[in-house]
This record gives structure tokens, C-alpha cells and sequence, in this order.
């Protein structure tokens, strides 16, 4: 059984073809520029084939961008499949699902409705997902489509933990509530934990770190989450590449009043020119961020300690709302690939059992168990795989399990 797996963006579309049951990536790439001129990445997995580079390929719409994908996946020459036969479903990430989906589900016309009703909360996201799924639909009638929410494992917390201290009627009319994202990564990494771990999920409680360009501590309990760090949308909880993170609310009136801003301009300056970025004024990657450290750059080395002070700090928080902790993940850009950057977050948390081992920490990118023997908190890193689990709810819904 082959996936083709879309994570649609308002000019980009990222794909994956893969067989989920072998866990086989056949291909992958990136559409860019759609709508403007057109920029397309094809990496196919396969021995022999040969790759392009953001080469340049016209695609004036979304359907454009899936036909130049399927057109290329089936190519004789280098195409990975013979036919578009031989995709059997397509999997759609979808960032909102409100409290509407608290499971992926197959894409039906009402189903293409509720998620057209979750706009208003994730206004960026939600129309550039309708439009990869539009795309999808015309391009390829008939195939089994399945919506995969970022929202949607985070729909097992508590009234307690995810409602705001405002008038309530703004939950109940407006959905102003924390929904927590980067589900499927936080999902994935738990139930990879309890296999390597040969432990049943149900007995575990899991502290997750998905630390990348975008940020968030999860709590799993019994393997489900009842506690996250981000909320109504991606801009809460831990300072991110160029996300501000929590930050008093009054922030937003002060520079609006005193630096003559409008709304936007400070949402702007919010989203897209704070976090990292604000803080080193270098960059909001974080290689760069510790090459200019090393070099001495005092706000570099800033912005570096707050994240992980602030990182470190929410790690106890997800304990405490559990009452206890037994593992401690770190997976995403950051958590997979920065040893120093896991030792800074997880050392001082002995008092609560978290010992991380210098040694074995010092591994990029792979799977391992990174604490000391004498640790009562088993510490792991492993590599996201959101695409996996993406692929894998889609075949056991379209094939009806
Ligand atoms: P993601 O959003 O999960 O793709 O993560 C992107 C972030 O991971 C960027 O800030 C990268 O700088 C960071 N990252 C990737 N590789 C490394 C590395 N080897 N060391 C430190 N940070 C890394």
C-alpha cells in the first residue's frame, strides 16, 4: 500500500510517497512558489533515480503542483511507481481540527466543511490545507482522502488545563481555549518511547520535547496528553525561532500605545521578528545561534540560555501536572540534533529523578536512551516522523480498520 502524504502551504506544498506498513519512503519533495513562478524538489529514495533541485516548473495553482508531482512519480525514467494506480490513498495534515476532530478522519463534504469552520482559529493554516485537499481532489477523483490534525491528540485535556481565565462565554461562543499543537510528533515519539522501552504505554508518564524551529512540552499520561505548552494557537508557550512564546498579555497594548503601532504590526513583530531571532538579533536558527556563541556573542548566548531555562522550567510544570515522570523525549530539529543544548535543558532536573549521561547524549539524529543507569527517568531522543504517522492513519482509514 502507498501514501502520498501533502502538507499544504499557502505557496508551497510538501510531499511523501510511502508504504506504511513497510515504513519504505519511496520519494519526497517540495512544490514552492506556487502561484508566483514555480519551484519544484523531487527526492526519490530510490537507487538510480535521479533527483531535482529546485528546478524551475510553472505552477500557477495547487492542482498544478499535484499534477507536476504525480506527473514525476510515475515518470518512466526516474519515477518510483509505475502508475497512479499504485497510490492507494492521500493523507492531508491539517493544523486545526478545533474540538470537532479529536481523530484523523476520511474527508467527506461535511467533514470539507468543519475544517472550513476551524478557519477563523488558524487563519494562515487552515484555507492553504482546503486548498492542497481541493487540489488533491480534482487531480486524482476517487482516491480516498484522510484529514491528520495537529490539534487533534491534544483533545484528551482536561477542561482544568486547557481552559483561559477570561469571561467563559468567550470559550463557549468564540472556541478562545488552549488546543495545543505538533500532535502527531508528540504522538509518535510517545508510542516510539514505549517500544524501544519494551513498556506498555497505558503505565507511563511521558514528558515530550519537540524542539525545532517551532516549539512545545507535551504530557502524556497513560498515552494521552493532558497538558501542552502551546494554545489557542502556535504562539504560546516556549520562545521559538522567531515566535515570542508566553509573554504578559499587556505587552501587546504597550507598543501599540507607545511605539504608535497598529495590531498587526505587533503580531507581526510577535510571530515573525521575536523568539530566537529577537533576542540574539543574529538568527533564528539554531546552528547559528551556537556558532555566534562560541565566537562570544553575549545575546546569542542569551537567547540560548533562556530557551533552555524556559524549556527546562516547562519540563516540570508537565511532570507536575502528572504527578511524576518517567521518560523524558527529546525529538524535532533541535532535541534530535543538539547534545549540548539537551544537556543544558535536562541537567538540574536530578531532583526529580532526570540524569542525563555526557557520554551517551553525544548522538545526532538517531534513536537512543541518553540517561545514566542509575537515572529513574529513562531520557530518549528520537526523530520525529510525522509523515509516518500520517501515512498510517490514512491506510487503516481508507482501508475501513
Ligand atoms: P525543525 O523545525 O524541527 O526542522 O528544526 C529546525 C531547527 O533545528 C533549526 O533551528 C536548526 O538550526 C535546528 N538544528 C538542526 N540541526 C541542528 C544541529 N545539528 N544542531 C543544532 N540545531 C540544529
Amino acid at each position: 500500500m502507498n501514501i502520498l502524504v501533502i502538507n499544504a502551504g499557502s505557496s508551497s506544498l510538501k510531499y511523501q510517497l510511502l508504504n506504511p506498513e513497510t515504513e519504505e519512503l519511496l520519494a519526497k519533495g517540495l512544490c514552492e512558489r506556487i502561484g508566483i513562478d514555480g519551484k519544484f524538489t523531487y527526492k526519490p529514495q530510490i537507487e538510480g533515480k535521479e533527483k531535482l533541485d529546485a528546478v524551475d516548473i510553472a505552477m500557477p495553482t495547487h492542482a498544478e503542483a499535484i499534477k507536476t508531482v504525480l506527473n514525476t512519480l510515475v515518470d518512466p525514467k526516474n519515477g518510483v511507481i509505475a502508475s497512479m494506480k499504485e497510490i492507494d490513498a492521500v493523507g492531508h495534515r491539517v493544523v486545526h481540527g478545533g474540538e470537532k476532530f479529536a481523530h484523523s478522519v476520511l474527508i467527506t463534504d461535511d467533514v470539507m466543511k468543519a475544517i472550513e469552520e476551524c478557519i477563523p482559529l488558524a487563519p494562515l493554516h487552515n484555507p492553504a490545507n482546503i486548498t492542497g485537499i481541493k487540489a488533491c481532489q480534482e487531480v486524482m477523483p476517487g482516491v480516498p482522502m484522510v484529514a491528520v490534525f495537529d490539534t487533534a491528540f491534544h483533545q484528551t485535556m482536561p477542561p482544568r488545563a486547557f481552559t483561559y481565565a477570561i469571561p467563559y462565554e468567550y470559550y463557549t461562543q468564540d472556541g478562545i481555549r488552549r488546543y495545543g499543537f505538533h500532535g502527531t510528533s508528540h504522538s509518535y515519539v510517545s508510542k516510539r518511547a514505549a517500544e524501544i522501552l519494551d513498556l506498555p504505554i497505558e503505565v507511563l508518564k511521558i514528558v515530550t520535547c519537540h524542539l525545532g524551529n517551532g516549539s512545545s512540552v507535551d504530557a502524556i499520561a497513560g498515552g494521552k496528553s493532558i497538558e501542552t505548552s502551546m494554545g489557542f494557537t502556535p504562539l504560546d508557550g516556549l520562545p521559538m525561532g522567531t515566535r515570542c512564546g508566553s509573554i504578559d498579555v499587556s505587552i501587546i497594548e504597550y507598543l501599540m500605545e507607545n511605539h504608535n503601532m497598529t495590531i498587526d504590526e505587533v503580531m507581526n513583530i510577535l510571530n515573525k521578528k521575536s523568539g530566537m531571532l529577537g533576542v540574539s538579533g543574529v538568527s533564528s536558527d539554531f546552528r547559528d545561534l551556537e556558532k555566534a556563541a562560541d565566537e562570544g556573542n553575549e545575546r546569542a548566548k542569551l537567547a540560548i540560555d533562556m530557551f533552555c531555562y524556559k524549556t527546562h522550567k516547562r519540563i516540570g510544570s508537565a511532570a507536575a501536572a502528572m504527578n511524576g515522570i518517567d521518560v523524558l523525549i527529546f525529538t524535532a530539529g533541535v532535541g534530535e540534533n543538539s547534545p549540548e543544548l539537551r544537556e543544558k535543558i535536562a541537567s538540574g532536573l536530578d531532583f526529580m529523578g532526570v540524569k542525563i549521561d555526557h557520554t551517551r547524549n553525544m548522538v545526532r539524529g538517531k534513536e537512543a536512551i541518553v540517561s545514566t543507569d542509575d537515572s529513574r527517568v529513562k531520557i530518549l531522543v528520537i526523530p520525529t516522523n510525522e509523515e509516518l504517522v500520517i501515512a498510517q492513519d490514512t491506510a487503516s482509514i481508507a482501508s475501513g480498520k
